[in-house]
């Protein structure tokens, strides 16, 4: 066997492994080891890579040891709840490797076919959107941006003329005239203003859509990559990348009972709230709790819901909570932890802290498996989520998140909520949950108000 023959092998080895990866994240149960397989994948990928004829190795170390230093610091000093800010910086990283990918080709075989030109043209184009709008989804998940949409007047009519004008740069380009060269410098600088403009109009609750689609970007760009040097690893996982994240594009879509038309061109939060729960006004008087309280309650519960949300990750909450959980079983309840899609700052956000905290994967349900049943529910007890339990979405049609669906807290026998003050959660939405007759406050960081509670419990 050649050598050209042994790398696309190993390539399809690669491919078979992400592929095998990819169907093993779908589980929680399994995804850890799917993580694994994936990787293992990549490094098949990478080391087949290095043995192709004619390879610059030291500019390959040169990268290696920058990146791979830059990388290595930068995981190690990540706080576990930066880690979406963190994810939106590598999906753009992603994109601007593709188009820097694109731009260099060009420069070395720049008279190539039509095909390798397109590629190269829909790497730099994608590349750039993908860098510029994750940056911008960067700044509003690490809230260094206001997250309330930013709109102008004509937006959509800008947005339309620099698509327009985006494509018409492909065709010149791809022409391979004189003008190419230039062509593909207002190319990248189009996508980088493209990429802006797309995402500071998506606002609050929408952002998951925008990050799932800015994840798919990122691979469709790579796809386009792997035409351009005609690699097929790169093909091959930067479609898996572009498809799966379309996927998960649609589940958000699904979560926030909208369409991907909608939270593209509408903006988010633009609408003018006209109901009580989006205007501002506080809704009436919040009944706060103590702990001991609290303990009382829980104490008596049959059947608790445990509903986390983003303060869980802020307060690292999780490990008490599962503990909380496991005195309440022990007591003879029935415990549940119910996962909204959208919960926290990135797709499955609450189910990896879960997963470390090694909450029972049997123990995890999904909305549309506890709001049928939720009026029999003793105590539901919402662990810093806010959005996501907003009856405003039910009640309130001038509300922002009208039509959203929501964990139906609302309708337990009890629901007790854990945040430190009545703040807005990231739509920057009133919440009139706090102001039910069967909503009581307890006020204080998630950690130390479980915390005591798991005392109480134990010094019963
Ligand atoms: P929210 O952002 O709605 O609310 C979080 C709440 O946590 C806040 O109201 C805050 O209240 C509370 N909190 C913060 N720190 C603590 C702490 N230490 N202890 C206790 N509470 C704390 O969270 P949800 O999970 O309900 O909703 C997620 C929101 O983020 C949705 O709007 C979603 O669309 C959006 N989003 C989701 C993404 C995803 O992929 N999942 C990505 C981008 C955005 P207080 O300050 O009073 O304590």
């Amino acid at each position: 066997m050649n050598l050209d023959n042994l790398i696309n092998l190993s390539y399809i080895i690669a491919s078979v492994l992400f592929i095998y990866g990819l169907k093993m994240l779908g589980s929680a149960a399994t995804a850890k080891r799917g993580n694994l397989i994936s990787a293992v994948g990549m490094l098949v990928a990478i080391v087949a890579t290095l043995f192709y004829r004619g390879m610059s190795y030291q500019w390959i170390i040169a990268g290696l040891v920058v990146g791979g230093t830059i990388g290595a610091i930068a995981a190690q000093r990540i706080k576990m709840t930066a880690m979406p800010e963190m994810v939106a910086l590598l999906n753009g990283f992603g994109g601007i490797a593709s188009l820097l990918v694109g731009w260099a080709e060009f420069y070395n075989r720049p008279t190539s076919p039509t095909f390798t030109l397109v590629a190269i043209s829909l790497a730099v184009l994608i590349g750039g959107i993908t860098f510029s709008g994750s940056l911008i989804a960067y700044a509003k998940l690490a809230e260094r941006m206001d997250g309330k949409p930013h709109l102008f007047r004509g937006q959509q009519i800008v947005n339309s003329a620099l698509v327009l004008g985006a494509l018409a740069l492909v065709a010149v380009f791809a022409h391979s005239g004189d003008l190419a060269a230039a062509a593909l410098i207002a190319l990248i600088v189009l996508s980088l203003v493209l990429g802006v403009l797309a995402v500071i109009p998506i606002g609050g609750a929408d952002m998951p859509v925008v990050i799932a689609l800015l994840n798919s970007y990122s691979g469709l760009a790579a796809c386009a990559a792997g035409f351009v040097i005609l690699n097929n690893v790169l093909i091959v996982a930067g479609a898996l990348v572009g498809a799966s994240g379309l996927i998960l594009t649609s589940i958000m879509c699904k979560a926030m009972n909208r369409s991907l038309s909608n939270v593209l061109f509408s903006g988010f939060g633009a609408v003018t709230a006209t109901g009580a729960a989006g205007s501002g006004e506080q809704q009436g008087e919040a009944n706060p709790l103590s702990v001991q309280d609290a303990y009382y309650i829980l104490e008596a519960a049959r059947s608790v819901i445990i509903v986390p949300g983003y303060g869980m990750a802020v307060a690292q909450a999780q490990h008490v909570v599962r503990e909380l959980g496991e005195l309440l079983e022990a007591n003879g309840a029935e415990v549940k932890y119910a996962i909204h899609p959208v919960a926290g700052r990135m797709p499955g956000h609450m189910n990896v802290l879960l997963a470390e905290a090694n909450v029972p994967y049997e123990q995890l349900v999904v909305p549309e498996d506890v709001n049928p049943v939720m009026t029999t529910v003793d105590v539901a007890i919402v662990i810093g989520a806010n959005d996501v339990v907003n009856p405003a979405a039910r009640e309130d049609q001038g509300s922002p998140l009208w039509g959203m669906p929501i964990i139906n807290v609302d309708l337990a026998r009890t629901c007790i909520v854990s945040k430190r003050s009545l703040n807005p959660g990231f739509a920057g939405v009133e919440n009139p949950l706090f102001f039910k007759e069967n909503t009581r406050m307890l006020f204080g960081d998630a950690k130390k108000s479980i915390q005591a509670l798991v005392s109480e419990f134990k010094d019963a």
